[in-house]
């Protein structure tokens, strides 16, 4: 790590309380202090002058999955190659997921992901760990976990056989993440509902891609939600239940949220700018949207992003799990069963919400950096680190241009067919800093960048 100190003049900080005029200093990988401004300042040698560009705080996409392990050698997009998007889209810190076999110690598949990433990922990362079992001995863990900076945990009640927990098992789980000062991360499908349909879909000889809603209603997300938020309210345990997207499962949220239950929600852009449409469309647009919970209607999508304007949805993720195109269609050949599902998306997701959401009305630009940068840094143990531009935090740095247009994505230019495509999106990622080492160049990724480091998570009182 290089000894850095420079001065960013003359943009504008647009921070999640909205602008502000503001020289940034930054010395040794974090920012010293911030001066404001009346009228532009002199450029000194060795500054960068940022006139007519915002400036942000470094992305923080807390649901990815890079590198993850499926089956039989299958794996999606590692970790160089996502984390390499992620920078170019203006994202410089990620939280994935530590997913445990059945049987081993939820410990060693940390170690497991950490020895994954380490050295390779680009991006600054933390890891959640999943919990698929609620033997004693994996329960007597989580405080060991908190302790060594994974202070958040994933269930399911999707994925029967697999994943899923029954909801007397949610309920021992939420108890013990409540009792080591953990939050709990859920994924909001009923397994039981999402079996059953599969299986009628599968005897009927609906098993083409276009047929996967089908096995994903609204209803199973639903009932989910009223099933752990139960569970919330019982157990005081802090729950957001992920990539929610379903209009009336946030009102849901919404209603246990007024009685003062603990509950937030996380969407992803995919539910707010695409909708079922790309599965009726088969083929290789199907396949692309494959994913659980699936996209729903255009009502759906924009009451979700009402709410995320509005602020009952927290933050915006993006669930980045991609697999090759040629992959899914060769599973597609067994029924989408057996595809895996998910999307690329963690290099697009501060420019697709800026075009379809900023651009648009819909979205301050506030607001914007308030759910893509400080409310998942600051709610998931990254608070005074990570996602705002303050003195003290690291200096991880977007110079933004908001008047840019034609820009193309995917930001990465990768071959396979994706949810954001085309040139045509408004906004464009000129520079980017990660702890004062400059990642992105005028919007190419800087060569022989080092690699990012693992962040330990301490969550707020
Ligand atoms: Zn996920």
């Amino acid at each position: 790590m290089t000894s850095t100190e420079f001065h960013l003049r003359n943009a504008v900080v647009m921070t999640g309380n909205g602008p502000s005029a503001a020289d940034v200093h930054v010395r040794d990988g974090r920012i010293v202090d911030l001066h404001n401004r009346n009228g532009p300042s002199t450029v000194a040698a060795g500054d960068v002058d940022a006139a007519g560009l915002w400036l942000l705080p470094g992305g923080v996409d807390p649901h990815v999955h890079f590198g993850m392990p499926l089956r039989d050698g299958l794996s999606s997009r590692g970790w160089r190659e996502s984390s390499a998007a992620a920078l170019l889209g203006g994202t410089t810190t990620v939280i994935d997921f530590a997913n445990p076999s059945r049987g081993e110690p939820i410990a060693d598949a940390v170690l497991r992901w950490q020895a994954a990433a380490d050295g390779v990922c680009l991006c600054d990362w933390g890891l959640h760990a999943t919990v698929c079992d609620i033997a004693p001995e994996r329960l007597a863990e989580l405080d060991g976990l908190v302790h060594a900076g994974v202070p958040t945990f994933k269930a399911f009640l999707a994925y029967k056989g697999r994943l899923m927990l029954a909801a007397a098992e949610l309920r021992l789980l939420m108890r013990q993440v409540k009792d080591v000062g953990g939050h709990l991360l859920l994924h909001a499908e009923d397994g039981e509902m999402n079996a059953a349909a599969e299986a009628v879909l599968a005897a009927t000889g609906r098993t083409g891609p276009e047929w996967h809603p089908a096995a994903h209603g609204p209803e199973s997300e639903i009932e989910a939600i009223r099933q752990a938020m139960l569970l919330a309210e019982e157990t005081g345990c802090p729950l957001t239940i992920v990539h929610l997207s379903t209009a009336a499962g946030l009102d849901l949220i919404r209603g246990a949220r007024a009685v003062g239950v603990d509950l937030r929600a996380e969407t992803c852009p995919q539910y707010l700018f695409r909708d079922e449409s790309l599965y009726a469309r088969g083929g290789d647009d199907a396949l692309t949207a494959l994913m659980a919970p699936p996209l729903r209607s255009p009502a759906d999508a924009a009451a979700l992003l009402d709410g995320l304007a509005g602020g009952d949805i927290a933050w915006l993720a993006t669930d980045h799990c991609a697999f090759p195109l040629e992959v899914k269609r060769r599973e597609a050949a067994h029924g989408f069963a057996a595809v895996p599902n998910g999307a690329a998306g963690v290099g697009e997701r501060l420019l697709a919400a800026f075009t379809l959401g900023v651009r648009r009305g819909l979205l301050t630009p506030e607001r914007w950096v308030r759910v893509c940068c400080e409310a998942p840094a600051g709610r998931l143990g990254l608070a005074g680190r990570k996602g705002r531009v303050a003195a003290g935090y690291d200096a991880d740095l977007v110079l933004f241009d908001p008047e840019a247009t034609g820009t193309r994505l995917p930001v990465d230019g990768h071959p396979d067919p994706s949810l954001w495509t085309g040139d045509d999106w408004c906004g464009r990622i000129v520079d980017v800093w990660r702890r004062g080492e400059q990642v992105v160049r005028d919007g190419k990724l800087v060569p022989d960048v080092s690699a990012g480091v693992f962040l330990s998570r301490l969550l707020p009182d």
